[in-house]
């Protein structure tokens, strides 16, 4: 079977697939700064590797989990090269991986190693982001976790007890409309 991404342009970036697109949307809905593919990686296998995005203000590169499995595994090797090559970079440089809705548009996403990842608004810094399994803050390095209730990736929280689950869920921003003709993957 052919699987295809179908390119959708948001804010005029052209976006390899709708679910990229959707990130992006939702990125703004979340007042969370976004760069689209803006640098390639060489990673040390000597594969070239580009990034879906960089959120700059978060320090974290992302990738979109879509068709594409095999950059996957790149954003694994990026991962595993600033884990293997200087531990403590895990502070200054992140990797997350997001994935496509969950049930009801609920946000969804993981680390590429065990950690937990949770979207919270920062007590401190008051703004949106991902906070690590020891509460720290990815915006400001605040150790304390949110205001609100930690929002748990949606394949995650469907694995919890009800009761236990988010009370608030996540949703994604809407769908950005397509613009212009499109003309399929390559
Ligand atoms: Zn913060």
């Amino acid at each position: 079977m052919n699987i295809k991404a179908v390119p959708l342009t948001y804010k005029g970036i052209k976006f390899r697939s709708s679910l990229e697109a959707d990130w992006a949307a939702t990125f703004d809905d979340l007042g969370i700064y976004w760069q689209y593919e803006p640098l390639v990686i060489q990673l040390p296998s000597g594969q070239m590797y580009l990034p879906d995005f960089y959120l700059p203000l978060l320090c974290c590169w992302a990738e979109v989990k879509g068709p594409r499995w095999e950059r996957l595994d790149k954003a694994l090797e990026l991962r595993k090269s600033l884990t293997d090559e200087a531990p403590w970079l895990w502070r200054l440089v992140r990797v997350i991986v997001l994935e496509a809705a969950g049930p009801g548009d609920a946000l969804s996403w993981q680390a590429p190693d065990d950690r937990q990842l949770w979207l919270t608004d920062c007590s401190e810094c008051g703004l949106w982001g991902w906070v690590q399994d020891d509460l720290t803050c990815w915006r400001c390095g605040h150790v304390g976790g949110g205001k609100h209730f930690r929002y748990w990736p949606a394949t995650a929280a469907a694995q919890l007890p009800e009761g236990m689950r988010p009370t608030y869920r996540m949703t994604r921003a809407p769908r950005p409309e397509p613009t212009g003709k499109s003309k399929g993957g390559k």
